[in-house]
């Protein structure tokens, strides 16, 4: 994709474990490459469909001046937080935080992190069959909001019976698409936090629940990891998972069963 790329900008800023950094300040240097479609801002030579280099180092030198975090992972991290909010036809971000004076007394050039983060497009499933149960599913999609996780379109909701055997109340099931940039484990414990927020305790595996917030499918990915599995292992299996997902993404293929949405769903036990 199309980059832009601002090399070596220096801060003079206030970050550091020790008090002594946080008190007289060090040099920063920032090394910034976002990635976007330029073809717009090519075709019309338009500045306001491009992003304007001047004052994105201006907003990151600001931006780096605002606090004072103890890890530069923790200021990268704010700074690409700040860089997707300002700018969102930025797709991906890529941030070097270098620090030349870094307190080690030994010979080097410069102590640096860098992260990279991504939008992705991730296909999320909500539940809930406890209390309130369209407000849950209002709160949990609210919350979301505040928290990196962008609607992109939302399935209407649908009322289902209780899959796995545990006896309890019918549940209200809804399927989103959202776009984030936050990893997917990130983005895992992001839900996990958002579900006990909301009250959830996990009791009865598959027992009732206030809400209850499965990803489903992060683009065409594949996750095995101890605690995230993407796609969601039972997806394909569940009548009231497909159903929602059938409104908004009929056409997304399934990347491990290599099926679309409509075919899994005319294939699943209604
Ligand atoms: P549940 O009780 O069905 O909501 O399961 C939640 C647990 O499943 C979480 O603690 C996750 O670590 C794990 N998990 C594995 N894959 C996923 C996924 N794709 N989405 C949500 N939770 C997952």
């Amino acid at each position: 994709m199309d980059q832009l790329r601002i090399k070596d900008l220096e801060v003079y800023a206030y970050h550091g474990l020790f008090g002594a950094e946080k008190e007289l300040g060090q040099r920063f240097v920032l090394d910034v490459i976002l990635d976007y479609d330029m073809t717009q801002a090519a075709k019309t030579d338009d500045l306001t469909a491009s992003i304007h280099y001047g004052e994105l180092a201006q907003d990151l030198t600001h931006w780096c001046q605002e606090g004072k975090e103890d890890l530069i992972e923790t200021l990268a991290y704010k700074l690409i937080d700040r860089i997707f909010l300002a700018h969102p036809l930025v797709q991906k971000v890529s941030l070097e935080v270098k620090k030349p004076w870094a307190p080690v007394p030994l010979p080097l050039e410069t102590c640096s992190v860098k992260l990279v983060r991504q939008k992705r497009r991730v296909l999320i499933g909500l539940g809930s069959n406890q209390g309130d149960r369209a407000a849950n599913l209002d709160a949990a999609l609210a919350k979301m909001a505040e928290q990196h996780i962008r609607l992109v379109q939302a399935s209407g909701r649908i009322e289902t019976e209780p899959w796995g055997g545990v006896e309890q109340d019918p549940f209200l099931n809804q399927a989103v698409e959202v776009e984030s940039w936050l990893a997917p484990q990130d983005l895992l414990q992001t839900l996990l936090a958002i579900e006990a927020d909301l009250g959830r305790v996990r009791e009865v595996k598959w027992g009732p629940r206030v809400i209850d917030l499965d990803i489903l499918y992060i683009g065409q990915e594949e996750i095995y990891s101890p605690d995230l599995i993407v796609p969601h292992p039972y997806a394909a299996e569940r009548a009231f998972v497909l159903q929602p997902l059938l409104e908004i993404a009929p056409h997304f293929v399934d990347p491990v069963r290599r099926k679309s949405i409509r075919q899994l769903w005319e294939a699943v036990e209604k």
